[in-house]
């Protein structure tokens, strides 16, 4: 059974370099219900999507933080019970044959088609679907490795747009950096916390790992991934405080993954709640097996996305 997403407004911010428009939808609430969670904190599920709090301006090119960004208005969502989704396919991935098959599957539509509309990334792949129909699609991209996400269309059944001004309309929505975008925003100075620093880093370190989220897909060491890359997660492995324990499994997890295996022990030795023991103790086990990759929680099935009861 899938619980309910209610979303939010949608947000028109502006870029506080050059005021460029971006749209941003804001979520009222959301549940990580059938989410896959990872051993470096990942929980992807489509019930509650992954909105960025930093992104790049479309205009200027610019970094900017979404949540200090001025809010220039709102565009109203249609009535609940007139919701229909559309589905964003952020960016395609490694697997782009398998993808292109997924969305012509869906859509019925033709090669050529779907070709130039995986061109156009970050784009809507589908539109007018049920919030079912959405989910559906989002899991089945998510699959074969695309980062998609759904959101509620900003119309009513019908297909009537709400009254806005239309250079909002117009407004991309903002994105997600990739890793190396992160990492240059990091280096740019935009961080102004440890809080930003460290979201930084931890989506950089997420980025990295994300083909390893794929089965099958072989788990490449840090030792030879780009030394820009190792030494961000080598930075947040030492920065990470302890006091927190979500902070301490993040921070064993990075020494585990860097294979400094006795530090990651000594660290998960600590007394934790039992919501954290638990994950402690699967971080240990991997840990003392010398096991450096990353792995899905054991609470965590992989599933198919299939119709609920
Ligand atoms: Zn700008």
């Amino acid at each position: 059974m899938l619980e309910e997403m209610i979303p939010g407004p949608e947000l028109v911010i502006a870029c506080p370099a050059c005021r460029a428009l971006h749209r941003y939808d804001s979520l009222r609430s959301g549940n990580t219900f059938g989410a896959w969670r990872w051993t470096d904190g990942r929980v992807v599920s489509p019930m509650l999507p992954d909105r960025p709090s930093i992104t790049r301006c479309h205009q200027c090119g610019g970094f900017f933080w979404v949540y200090r960004a001025e809010e220039v208005g709102s565009i109203e969502n249609a009535p609940l019970d007139k919701s229909v989704y559309e589905v964003l396919l952020e960016q395609v991935g490694a697997r782009r044959v398998e993808v292109m098959a997924r969305l012509r599957e869906h859509s019925k539509q033709g090669l050529a088609e779907v070709k130039a509309l995986l061109a156009r990334t970050p784009v809507v792949a589908a539109r007018n679907l049920s919030e079912h129909e959405a989910q559906r699609l989002v899991l089945s991209l998510q699959e074969v490795g695309a980062s998609a996400s759904l959101r509620r269309q900003v119309s009513d059944a019908e297909g009537t747009f709400v009254e806005t001004p239309p250079e909002w309309m117009a407004a991309p929505y903002v994105t997600h950096l990739t890793e190396q975008e992160l990492l240059a925003a990091l280096a740019a100075g935009v961080a102004e916390s440890w809080e930003e620093a460290s979201y930084l880093r931890i989506q950089a370190w997420w980025a990295s790992n994300e083909p390893f989220r794929q089965q099958d897909v072989p788990w490449v060491p840090w030792a030879e991934r780009a030394p820009e890359a190792r030494e961000n997660l080598r930075a947040l492995a030492d920065r990470l405080p302890v006091e927190d324990p979500f902070d301490l499994l993040m921070k064993a997890e990075a020494f585990r993954e860097l294979e400094r295996f006795e530090e990651a022990i000594a660290l998960l030795r600590t007394r934790l709640p039992e919501d954290f023991a638990r994950t402690a103790g699967f971080l240990r086990e991997l840990a003392e097996q010398r096991i450096a990759e990353l792995r899905l929680l054991p609470s965590t099935e992989r599933r198919e996305p299939e119709r609920s009861p």
